[in-house]
C-alpha cells in the first residue's frame, strides 16, 4: 500500500509548478491502464515532468517519502507495464516532447522520453534521414526504450537495443547518469546501455536518449505473398532469410484475420495466409531481391505475388498491416483484447505457429496470428471477456501452453510486448537462476523498490 497523503500533491505543487500535479479522478483515470486487458489501478496522483531536473525533484522527494513512481511514455503497453499497482505516482513524460540534436554525419538524434517516433521522423525526413524501430502504435521513444520495443523493420534494422546508443538516466538516488559515450563501439566498463533499455521504468528514468538514425534508401518495394496453408507461408519465410535476401520487413497474417481487416480497411485481400514483405536498397539490388523473393515463394506454393512500387500502395499495405489489432477488436464488439506475443529462433518458428494454430483449437479460444516472421516473433489476438473468469481461464490456459512451447523451443515468453504484469509468472522458468541476478541488480539501484514497484523482476504475488 502507498502512504499517500493528500498534502503530498500540494508539497509537489509547491516543489514543481502548480500546473504539472493532478489528483482528478480523470486524469487519474487516463493513468490507471494501458491498451491491455489487464485491470486498472488508480494512481494517487499525476505529475507531467518538463525537465531532467523535474524528475530529479520528483525522485527526491519519492525517496524521502516512500511514494512509488510509475513513468508514463504513451501508454500504448500491451502487458499492462504502467499500471501503478502500488498506487504512487505516475510520472508522466509526454510533454518532454522535443528533438534536442540531429548529427547527420554521426546518424545520431538526441531527444528528449516523450518525442513519438512518428514526431521524429517527420523532423529527420528533410534531412534524408528515418528511425527505423515501428512498433506500430506511435509510442514514445521513452517507453519504447523501456519496453525494448521491435516491430516490422526489427528484421533489418534491430529492436530499440540495437538503435539507442546512450542514455541518460535518472536513478531512483536521484543521480543522473548517461549510460556510454557516444562512439558506435566500446570495450570499456559494464554495458549499461542495454541493461536500461527493456527495464520497463524499474531501474530508472530516462530522461534523454541517443538513437541511431539511417539514409533513407534510394528505392523500396512492397510485396504481398499468399499461400494455401500456414505452414508454407511460414516456411517461405524462413526460405527468405536463409536466402540472404536483405528484406526489411516480413509480416504474417494469417487466414482468419482477412475477413477483419478487409471489413475494417475496405480492402479485398484474399483470406490466406500472406506474407507482407518489403525490400530497399538501390533500385538494382531491389530488383533481384524482388525475383529472388518471387522464385521463393512460387516454389514453396504461394498461390498469389504482387507487388508495390509507389508510396501510395506500399503505406496503403503497411496501414492495412499496422491495423491489424484494431480491425480485430471492431470486429469483436462486447469483448476486451488480450494480445500475447513469443519469439523462437527462426528454424522453429514453423513448429511454434503450427502449434499455436493448434492450441486455439483445443482450448476454444477466439484468436488469430500475426507477427514479424522475419525474426521469429508472432502475437496472437484474442477476443476476452474479462469479468467472465471462465473465458479467461481459457485465455491463460492458452497464453501460459504457447509460452511453455516457446520455452521448450529456446525461445522467450515476449519478443517485443514486454514482461509488464502478464508475463512476471514465467520469469522464473525462464531465465531460472538468471533471475536472482536480476533480482540483485534492482535490489543495487532501487533499494526501496520505488520505480514501478511490483513489476519485471518481482515476484508475483
Ligand atoms: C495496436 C498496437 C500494436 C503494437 N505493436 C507493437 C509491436 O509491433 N512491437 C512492440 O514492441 N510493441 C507493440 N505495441 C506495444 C507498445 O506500443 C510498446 O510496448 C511501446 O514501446 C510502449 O511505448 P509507450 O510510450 O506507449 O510506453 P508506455 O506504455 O507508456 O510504458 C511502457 C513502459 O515503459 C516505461 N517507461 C515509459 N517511459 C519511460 C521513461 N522515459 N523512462 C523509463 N521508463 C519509461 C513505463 O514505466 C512502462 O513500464 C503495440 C501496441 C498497440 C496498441
Amino acid at each position: 500500500m502507498s502512504p499517500f497523503q493528500p498534502s503530498i500533491l500540494e508539497d509537489l505543487k509547491n516543489l514543481l509548478s502548480p500546473s504539472q500535479v493532478f489528483g482528478s479522478e480523470s486524469v487519474r483515470n487516463q493513468h490507471s491502464h494501458d491498451e491491455s486487458y489487464h485491470t486498472p489501478v488508480l494512481p494517487d496522483g499525476v505529475v507531467y515532468a518538463e525537465s531532467t531536473a523535474d524528475v530529479v525533484k520528483l525522485v527526491q522527494y519519492a525517496n524521502l517519502h516512500h511514494i512509488p513512481l510509475v513513468p508514463f511514455g504513451s501508454g500504448s503497453g500491451l502487458e499492462g507495464q504502467v499500471v501503478p499497482v502500488h498506487g504512487g505516482i505516475s510520472l508522466d513524460l509526454t510533454h518532454m516532447n522535443r528533438v534536442l540534436e540531429v548529427l547527420p554525419q554521426d546518424f545520431l538524434v538526441r531527444v528528449q522520453p516523450g518525442v513519438t517516433r512518428t514526431q521524429l521522423n517527420e523532423v529527420l525526413k528533410p534531412q534524408g534521414l528515418f528511425f527505423p524501430v515501428d512498433p506500430g502504435a506511435d509510442a514514445s521513444l521513452g517507453g519504447m526504450a523501456a519496453t525494448n520495443a521491435s516491430g516490422t523493420t526489427t528484421v533489418r534494422y534491430g529492436a530499440m537495443k540495437d538503435n539507442v546508443r546512450s542514455l541518460q538516466v535518472v536513478l531512483a538516488n536521484g543521480s543522473v547518469i548517461h549510460t556510454s559515450s557516444l562512439a558506435s563501439k566500446s570495450s570499456s566498463g559494464y554495458n549499461l546501455t542495454p541493461l536500461f533499455v527493456g527495464s520497463e521504468g524499474t531501474l530508472g528514468v530516462f530522461t534523454e536518449l541517443w538513437l541511431q538514425v539511417y539514409g533513407i534508401p534510394e528505392a523500396t518495394t512492397a510485396a504481398r505473398a499468399a499461400f494455401p496453408d500456414i505452414e508454407s507461408c511460414v516456411q517461405a519465410a524462413t526460405d527468405i532469410i536463409g536466402a540472404g535476401i536483405s528484406v526489411v520487413r516480413m509480416e504474417l497474417v494469417d487466414a482468419p484475420f482477412f475477413p477483419y481487416l478487409n471489413a475494417y480497411k475496405q480492402t479485398h485481400y484474399p483470406e490466406a495466409p500472406t506474407l507482407f514483405l518489403e525490400f530497399q536498397g538501390n533500385a538494382k539490388s531491389v530488383q533481384v531481391d524482388l525475383e529472388i523473393t518471387q522464385e521463393i515463394v512460387q516454389e514453396g506454393g504461394c498461390q498469389a505475388f504482387e507487388f508495390y512500387t509507389t508510396a501510395e500502395q506500399r503505406a496503403q499495405l503497411w496501414e492495412t498491416r499496422h491495423n491489424a489489432a484494431y480491425a480485430f477488436k471492431h470486429a469483436h464488439v462486447g469483448f476486451e483484447h488480450m494480445s500475447t506475443d513469443v519469439c523462437v529462433p527462426i528454424s522453429k518458428l514453423p513448429l511454434a505457429v503450427t502449434r499455436a494454430k493448434q492450441l486455439l483449437v483445443q482450448t476454444g479460444v477466439i484468436g488469430a496470428i500475426v507477427g514479424h516472421v522475419g525474426d521469429g516473433n508472432f502475437h496472437v489476438s484474442m477476443a476476452v471477456k474479462p469479468e467472465d473468469p471462465e473465458d479467461m481461464a481459457k485465455a491463460y490456459r492458452f497464453n501460459e501452453k504457447l509460452v511453455y512451447y516457446a520455452l521448450e523451443l529456446n525461445g522467450t515468453c515476449t519478443g517485443e510486448h514486454g514482461v509488464g504484469l502478464g508475463k512476471r509468472k514465467y520469469q522464473a522458468k525462464e531465465h531460472g537462476s538468471a533471475l536472482a541476478v536480476m533480482q540483485t541488480i534492482k535490489q543495487a539501484l532501487d533499494p526501496s523498490d520505488l520505480l514501478n514497484p511490483g513489476k519485471l523482476v518481482d515476484p508475483e504475488d
